[in-house]
């Protein structure tokens, strides 16, 4: 039998007059047919989240999770049990107003039904058959240390292999392919050029919406909190990028010491450097993507999926690639201030932690 007052924890966050979401005046009644639907809700949040739904006695039970379903069983993931939503929440997509309770954008990431294979008020198993996401998940309650036991905290775990049995999750020894001084090589159409920023190289590894930033060998994450928006752009997309951080001035050409200011720096004052000397991030490269290793594709094909990706925010941008000719990439280069250009050879893999031939570094 469904708790009368299923929805009262629901309702008692909302004003139905300031709220687009659903909010019934009532709860509903036992139904007489029971529902299998689940959803997953991406929600954007002052924290990106994802909310997972099962349909349940005529409400959906509801968890969120900070880095959404784990598509590989070797990893969990953390969900916070929250509050019953009514049914009418499963289609729920648009805007809530900042200030009001999950104020953020909501979209429907993936809908269908589930099996139940074990339902206790401790843990849940399903199989779910979506869209997007197939196959057996356990939820289940922790105890939090120290706190006590709320019931809110559990965890997410695939009890299946993933769905995509080649799937790889992202590397982390990634190094960096560094390129040669050179001249510039012949118009032939085998090379693109893009302009050398003279930034600190960082690759860029996001998961979950979450990014973390590596840059010679050192985690920097914190020492740029101004790209951690990219992980809520990309969302669940899981991916390895490679880039290189630039601290622009007024004109749009890169200053160095800006930038060297920025190193090092953590925490509080990471914070207001953001503000006052705010870096970019310049990407262009994909290096693993959707759980596979994309390196041994040629630079093209590579190109192909970065576009794809369509990465634009304050803070992060895909600089143009050029077919040439590479003399007026690189007399362009000079008047924009830069160090020049980097050829890139249009068959060639990435090579990590390589200086190779097929990235010629031409100097201004
Ligand atoms: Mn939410």
């Amino acid at each position: 039998m469904p708790d009368p007052e299923r929805l009262a924890a629901y309702r008692a966050k909302r004003d139905p007059a300031r709220t687009p979401e659903p909010v019934p005046a009532t709860d509903p009644d036992t139904p007489e047919v029971e529902g299998r639907t689940f959803v997953v809700q991406e929600h954007h949040a002052r924290a990106l989240h994802w909310d997972v739904r099962l349909e349940r006695d005529g409400v959906l039970v509801s968890w969120a999770v900070p880095k959404g379903l784990p598509p590989d069983p070797k990893v969990n993931h953390l969900a916070v049990h929250t509050e019953d939503h009514p049914l009418e929440y499963a289609t729920f997509e648009g805007e809530i107003g900042a200030g009001e309770y999950g104020g953020g954008q909501v979209t429907v990431w993936d809908h269908g039904t589930y099996e139940e294979l074990k339902w206790t008020d401790r843990e849940v198993q399903v199989v779910l058959h979506g869209e997007r996401v197939q196959g057996r998940y356990v939820l289940f309650a922790t105890r939090s240390k120290g706190a006590a036991d709320d019931g809110r905290s559990w965890m997410v775990h695939r009890m299946d292999p993933p769905t995509d049995p080649a799937w790889t999750p992202l590397p982390t020894d990634l190094r960096p392919m560094l390129a040669q001084r050179g001249d510039l090589p012949p118009d032939d159409g085998t090379w693109a050029f893009e302009m050398a920023w003279g930034g600190v190289r960082a690759l860029a590894l996001v998961d979950g919406g979450r990014v973390r930033m590596w840059s010679g060998g050192d985690d920097v994450t914190g020492s740029y909190p101004e790209i951690t928006g990219l992980g809520e752009q990309l969302g669940s997309t899981v991916v390895a990028l490679d880039g290189e951080l630039v601290a622009l001035d007024a004109t749009g050409a890169p200053d160095p010491e800006r930038l060297s200011e920025r190193e090092g720096v953590t925490g509080g004052s990471a914070r207001r450097l953001a503000r006052t000397h705010p870096v970019t991030y310049l990407v262009h490269d994909v290096l693993h993507l959707e759980g596979r290793s994309t390196v041994g594709r040629p630079y093209d094909e590579r190109r192909a999926l970065l576009d794809g990706l369509e990465l634009s925010g304050r803070s992060w941008r895909v600089p143009p690639t050029f077919d040439g000719p590479g003399a007026a990439v690189l007399a362009a280069a000079a008047d924009n201030g830069l160090d020049g250009i980097v050829a890139k050879r249009r068959a060639a893999p990435y090579r990590p932690g390589a200086r190779s031939a097929d990235w010629r570094h031409v100097p201004s």
